[in-house]
């Protein structure tokens, strides 16, 4: 999926769209002068590189450095592979009206869910949009949003990102992927107040077990029965519990 401001080539900057309110994050580098360096992805051979601009909540700099092949612009600064993504999703909140912290440095919890949506995208709308004869329509969130924990409740902190069946009355399910602060290392899908599964991914468990990289073939195979497992739980709800059943659901968590 293009993202706005995402653009290629240090200190540019995209127009910016009709109605766009400017920068969210901080304001724009005026110029990015790399320098001799290495860059932070292995094998990679460049000799001049940036420093990454992601700064956490309590004020960390990223340490990172990388090059023009490596690194990605969001409001004209650049960024690591992993805080890019990161920021855009702040850069994308501060717009729509929320205003998230900034994840700690080391905190990889929205990045690996912003990767597990953007995998599981495809299919899980493709499966929400076999329910209820066409009767339903998926709205969709693209962003992740952060929810406070709530200690009364019982939940904790978390990164979510969500796709909502509703129809003419209103919402009739609300299909959440979450990272939870006390998890990082696990995805949980739930359907509306239902969790369906807890999984840890298997690239994170082999890390977390100091095994090595599987090969890219082990690796590919890997994802896809992850992804699938994810999928097959989804699924397994939808059949007992097919959407419209019951009254509509309460979005007021
Ligand atoms: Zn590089
Ligand atoms: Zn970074």
């Amino acid at each position: 999926m293009a993202r706005a401001g995402g653009g290629s080539g240090w200190g540019q900057r995209p127009p910016a769209p009709p109605g766009d309110p400017g920068p969210a994050l901080e304001p724009p580098a005026a110029a990015i002068i790399p320098t001799p360096g290495a860059c932070a992805v292995a094998g990679c051979a460049a000799t001049l590189v940036v420093p990454c601009a992601y700064r956490d909540r309590r004020g960390e700099l990223c340490p990172s450095t990388g090059c023009v092949e490596h690194w990605r612009t969001v409001e004209g600064r650049p960024y690591c592979r992993r805080h890019a993504g990161v920021a855009d999703t702040l850069r994308l909140a501060t717009r729509r009206g929320h205003q998230f912290e900034a994840p700690d440095l080391q905190d990889r919890s929205l990045t690996l869910l912003r990767w597990v949506a953007s995998e599981l995208e495809g299919p899980v709308v493709e499966r929400l949009s076999r329910c209820g004869d066409g009767r339903f329509r998926t709205l969709d969130d693209p962003e992740p949003i952060h929810v406070r924990g709530d200690r009364t409740r019982s939940r904790p902190a978390a990164w979510e990102r969500v796709w909502t069946l509703a129809d003419s009355t209103g919402p009739a399910l609300r299909v959440v992927l979450r990272v939870e602060a006390p998890r990082p290392e696990a995805v949980v899908l739930a359907a509306n107040h239902t969790v369906l599964a807890t999984l840890v991914p298997p690239w994170i468990r082999h890390r977390a077990l100091g095994e090595p990289e599987p090969v890219p073939e082990v690796d590919a195979a890997e994802r896809a029965a992850f992804r699938d497992q994810v999928l097959a739980a989804l699924a397994a709800y939808l059949e007992e519990h097919p959407p419209g059943r019951g009254p509509a659901i309460d979005l007021l968590r």
